[in-house]
Order: structure tokens, then sequence, then C-alpha cells
């Protein structure tokens, strides 16, 4: 492929133009103004401002609503297979300096613009690369990402996972499609990585995103810290991330719920890896009884309100429920439920641990609707602690920060 990357003119409109130069990566069709030449995707485009003056470089989709995913706001820079190599090896050399395989060896390697490369995701766990794309632009520029990843030899097989978007090109994208084994041998369907020393089982092509929510790391250790001889209710839970922390951490009960089925096989699986202080006592000597609930969220809550039960810990992570704009308020209001569900769950002075994963839901907006949800339940709320990213995940704007994680104490009011 000599001729590739070719390179494209691109025209912005003011208002594009304003927010490339202030940090934004992504530019919509609808503010570009003009292209100069064919372009195919992967080709790198030269962003030009309405005096047309050339000012960002990027990858152009000539097909996609995100047009350019820009890379550099230098000139100066050559977009080439040494540039991405580059920009790939620097996302992967921070990760091993940071992560001590013996401890933790699932984590994400690549976080799309924080690592500057927008639309493109890399999860590692244990020996298996999940490489999750959200851009046509990126499929032409992999067997360079490959590569860079292969270097250290840690990395023995890799798996392509594509956006929704990219899913319906089909055969559009050949050989490229969603499941490909990129490099190596068939990993495990189930293939186990540790993550602070706990055995946790992924799929790593049918897994929800790209098989584990890699993002909670830090939060779970907290949880783990709060749960010693506490009941620990676990609502969202996937494959159980927060109730395998609170049983290491010495919880007396763990109840899990989430409506996926195959998340909840997987959590049943996550306890028996874990036998060694699952089955037996934890460190605390406690054996945690884990009760394990297969439905809707709201409606197992109810029920268990219904049932009298309450918790002392409390973790409420669901799915992002803004996903557009025009779903910020329906958003708010499932928050407000959800807080208030979980703070009637809550003992007296018990934790209400709250995220979200919504990048158009604020951290203010959180905890209008953490703080309005405990009214509800006439309970007050003392939020103690504002978590945002692991290391793993860096942003580089704020708005780029989808994950927001509030802990509260909740008492009577
Ligand atoms: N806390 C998890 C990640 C949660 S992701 C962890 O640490 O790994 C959100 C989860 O919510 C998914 O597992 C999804 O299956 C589940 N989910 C989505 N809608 C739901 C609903 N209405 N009730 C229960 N679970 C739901």
């Amino acid at each position: 492929m000599s001729d590739f990357p070719q390179r494209v003119s691109v025209h912005l409109d003011r208002s594009a133009t304003r927010a490339v130069h202030k940090g934004a990566v992504r530019v919509f069709d609808g503010s570009v103004t003009r292209v100069r030449g064919e372009g195919s995707p992967g080709d790198i485009a030269i962003l030009y401002g309405p005096r047309d003056r050339a000012f960002a470089l990027g990858l152009y989709d000539p097909n996609a609503p995100v047009r350019v995913r820009v890379l550099s706001n230098e000139l100066g820079v050559a977009i080439d297979h040494a540039f991405i190599r580059h920009r790939v090896r620097a996302a992967v050399d921070a990760r091993l300096t940071h992560f001590d395989d013996a401890e933790t060896d699932g984590y994400r390697l690549i976080h799309g613009p924080g690592d500057g490369l927008p639309g493109l995701v890399v999860d590692r766990y244990a020996g298996t690369a999940v490489l999750k794309c959200y851009a046509h632009a990126w499929l032409p520029w992999l067997p360079t990402i490959v590569q860079a990843l292969r270097e250290d030899g840690i990395l023995a097989c890799g798996i392509l996972r594509l956006s929704r978007a990219l899913q319906s090109e089909g055969d559009a994208i050949a050989p490229y499609a969603e499941g490909l084994l990129l490099w190596g041998d068939e990993p495990e369907v189930a293939t186990a990585f540790r993550e602070n020393g706990i055995r946790f089982e992924v799929d790593p092509r049918r897994g929800q995103k790209t098989g584990f929510f890699l993002d909670q790391r830090e939060n779970r250790q907290r949880v783990e810290a709060l749960s010693a001889n506490k009941s620990v209710l676990n609502a969202f839970c996937y494959t159980g991330g927060f109730s395998l922390y609170a049983a290491r951490g010495g919880a007396k009960r763990v109840v899990s719920i989430d409506a996926s089925k195959q998340a909840m096989a997987a959590l049943e699986r996550n306890i028996a890896l874990n036998a060694g202080w699952t089955r037996n006592a934890s460190a605390n000597g406690v054996q945690a009884t884990f009760d394990n609930l297969c439905g809707d969220a709201f409606e197992q809550m109810n029920d268990l309100l219904r049932y009298g039960e309450a918790f002392d810990v409390v973790i409420i992570d669901p799915p992002s429920f803004a996903k557009r704009n025009a779903e910020i308020e329906s958003a708010q209001q499932a928050y407000t439920r959800l807080a208030r569900l979980g703070a009637e769950l809550t003992t007296e002075n018990g934790t209400l641990v709250f995220a979200s994963c919504s990048s158009r839901i604020t951290e203010a907006l959180l905890e209008d609707a953490l703080g309005a949800g405990v009214r509800h339940a006439r309970k007050h709320v003392e939020v103690f602690e504002r978590v945002g990213h692991p290391i793993d995940h860096p942003v580089a704007r704020v708005e780029e920060q989808y994950l927001k994680c509030l802990y509260g104490t909740i008492t009577r009011a």
C-alpha cells in the first residue's frame, strides 16, 4: 500500500475551528465546508480554518458522521507509521511502568483521545489484547498498531471489536470484522486475568465493551476497604467486580443484581475462580454469603425494600442512561430514582457508592440527582469522596471524563 496514506484538505467552519483549537478531537460532517481531494478512510486530513489557514492534522473518514479525528494541532509533524507507532508505544510503556503483572495484568493499554489516539481503545487481559475500533479510519492503520502492540511479546493474541456503526458496514470493511483474530492463537472463551490479585474471567469476543469494566478498578479497591463485617448490595454488578472485592474485604453478605444472564453466570464462575477465599473465610475470618439476583435492578431493589432488607454499603453503577443529549433529562430522572432506592436500602451511617459512566452527566448533575433522590427517601447524604478516572483511562479534557463516582454517608434527615 505505497499510496497510503494520501492527504486531503478539509475546510472547517468557524465554530469547529475554534473547538479544535481548544482541543476537540472530533470534527463532525456538518462543520466541514469544503474538501479538496478524494480521500479514503484513514487518509491524512489537513484541517483549514475559515481564513484558509491550515492549523491541525487528523485521520479522514469520508463516510462517517465524525469526518475527522484530530491527531495533532501542530502542522510540523508527519503523520505516518512512525508517528502512530510512537503514540501506541508511549501509551503501552506508561502502563507497563505503572502496573505489576503479579498483581494486575488486566488494564487499558490505549484510551482513545487521552492517549492521542481518538476512536481507538485497547484493553489487556493477561496475554490477550482486545482492540476496540470506533472509526473506519483506524482500520488501515491496524497493521502498524498491531506491530507496535506486539513489541514487548506479552500479548499472545489480539481480538478486534467494532463499534455498532462499524459492524453495520459489513463487507465494506472486509477483511476486518467483529471478533476477528488479529494475531496469535484463539484466546479462551473464558480468558482469565488478575486485578489486584483477584481473578476474573472475560469473554473477549462476546463480553460487554471489551469484556470487563476496567475503569472501576480503583473504586472496587475503595469498596474492599469499606466492607469488613458489612452487608453489601451491588446493583448493576455485571460479572461481579465490586462483589468480589467486597467479599475479600471481609463482607458478611454480598447481594449482586444484574439483568444480564451471561453476566450473572460469569459472576458465579468468578466466585469459583477465587474459591480460596470465597468458599472459605477471607482475611478477617468472615466468609461471605453471596446472593446473586438476575433481573431488573429497579424492580429487584424495590423487592428488597419490601422484604425490609438494608445494607451497610450500597453500590449503584448503572449503564449510561444518556447516550444522546436529548436523553439527559430522562437520565437524571433514572439516577434520581436509583439514588432514592439506594438511600432507602442503606442502613443509618452506611455508605452509598453512586457512579455514572455517561460523559453527558457531569459530576454536578450526578450530585444533584443523588441529593434529590436521597431527599425523596427522607434521608440526608454527606458526600465524602468524588472519584474520577484511573491512571490507565487518562483524560485530556474535562469533556472526556465520562466516569464519576460519589461516596456518601447516609443518615436520617
Ligand atoms: N459495576 C460493573 C459494571 C456495570 S456496567 C463492574 O464493576 O463490572 C452496567 C451493567 O448494568 C451491565 O452489566 C448491564 O448488563 C446491566 N444492566 C443494564 N440495565 C439493567 C437493568 N435495568 N437492571 C439491571 N442491570 C442492568
